[in-house]
């Protein structure tokens, strides 16, 4: 963390504090975020956490969710109290996202506050809106950052099995079950740390993976067998899903959620991405191996951007129109696909 003693002793006195997290939060966003208010709270200050949307159904476990201020787009309640909330905090996290664009209609309100904000992430390419920052793009998961922020502000021993299960959360997923090569010893012992003081792996694993809806499973299904499009000559998996196929499988948030893996665990494919239409725009998940940088590919073609092998964008076009744009910039990254 840049200037760690001055965010401690600013922390020694009770703050109002808001914890903003992104735009269709996953386990790392939410865990990450929850996870600090847990902390904060036993610290003595006054936290209320704000969702620039709602989040998914296996996530609604976790403690501390009746903290949630989560946007919608039925309902303009959610971004009246985000605003007054921000208006009235002195201090404002953001957590797992480090471009304003994430958070949507509240990117204008962090901006004007006039709150000391602090930044904690992992993502590529920061913007630069944040008084104190603990960027790290070499942790796998922004709810170890938050575990390690603890640890260098001394107060361990404040960690509970609540807060504990909810960094795991964060930590297990980003790490795609530990899996993924951002894997490393540093995650396995921050893993062992939380486990100590009371995460549960097995529970937070049943709540997260094996709590499908059937709808949900079935639209999984239908995706393999009906939507699975791979193009050997460029090593790429994709998928493609209408508004009208999401409804027929009453898809809700979250359902679209790990579908673009599977992509990946073709033998030989080195690119996979899902793309589905969120109604306001087209949603793009991508996945890559080893060097092939999707973080770039996000950045430059579909205004997004993420990890070097996980990144996400979006796309005004129709989800015609994205898939023949996405088919007409192929060529420009099929020798870098094609290395090995
Ligand atoms: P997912 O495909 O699971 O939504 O996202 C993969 C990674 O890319 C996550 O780390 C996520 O935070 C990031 N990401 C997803 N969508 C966007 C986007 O539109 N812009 C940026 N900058 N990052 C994104
Ligand atoms: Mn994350």
């Amino acid at each position: 963390m840049t200037n760690l003693p001055a965010l401690k002793s600013l922390l020694e006195t009770p703050q109002t504090v808001v914890i903003v997290t992104h735009f269709k939060p996953d386990a790392d966003a939410l865990g990450s975020s929850l996870g600090l208010a847990g902390f904060l709270v036993k610290k003595g200050h006054q936290v209320s956490v704000i969702s620039p949307s709602d989040y998914p159904d296996f996530l609604d476990w976790m403690p501390g969710k009746e903290m949630v201020t989560a946007l919608s787009k039925e309902s303009k309640r959610g971004e009246k109290k985000a605003a007054e909330l921000i208006e009235k905090a002195t201090l404002i996290f953001c957590l797992d996202f480090s471009s304003l664009k994430r958070i949507n209609e509240v990117g204008p309100m962090v901006e004007k506050s006039l709150a000391v904000k602090v930044m904690i992430d992992h993502h590529l390419e920061p913007e630069d809106f944040a008084v104190f920052k603990k960027w790290k793009v070499s942790a796998a998961s922004t709810a170890q950052l938050i575990f390690e922020l603890i640890e260098e502000l001394g107060e361990n021993e404040f960690i509970d099995e609540k807060i504990a299960n909810c960094l795991y959360a964060g930590l297990m997923t980003d790490t795609g079950g530990f899996r993924h090569n951002n894997t490393t010893h540093k995650e396995f012992e921050v893993a062992a740390e939380l486990v100590s003081r009371g995460a549960n792996p097995s529970e937070v694993a049943k709540q997260i993976y094996d709590t499908n809806s059937l709808v949900r499973l079935r639209l999984t299904g239908y995706a393999l067998s009906e939507k699975l499009v791979v193009l050997p000559e460029f090593r790429t998996a994709y998928m493609m899903l209408s508004q009208q196929e999401l409804r027929k499988f009453g898809s809700q948030t979250g359902d679209t959620e790990g579908l673009v893996n599977y992509g990946l665990s073709i033998k030989g494919i080195k690119m996979a991405v899902l793309m589905y239409d969120r109604g306001e725009e087209i949603k793009l998940s991508f996945r890559s191996l080893a060097d092939f940088d999707v973080n770039a590919l996000a950045r430059k073609h579909f205004e997004g951007g993420g990890h070097k092998n996980a990144s996400g964008g979006q796309s005004k076009l129709s989800l015609d129109d994205t898939l023949k744009k996405f088919l007409s910039i192929l060529p420009e990254y099929k020798n870098k696909l094609n290395q090995d």
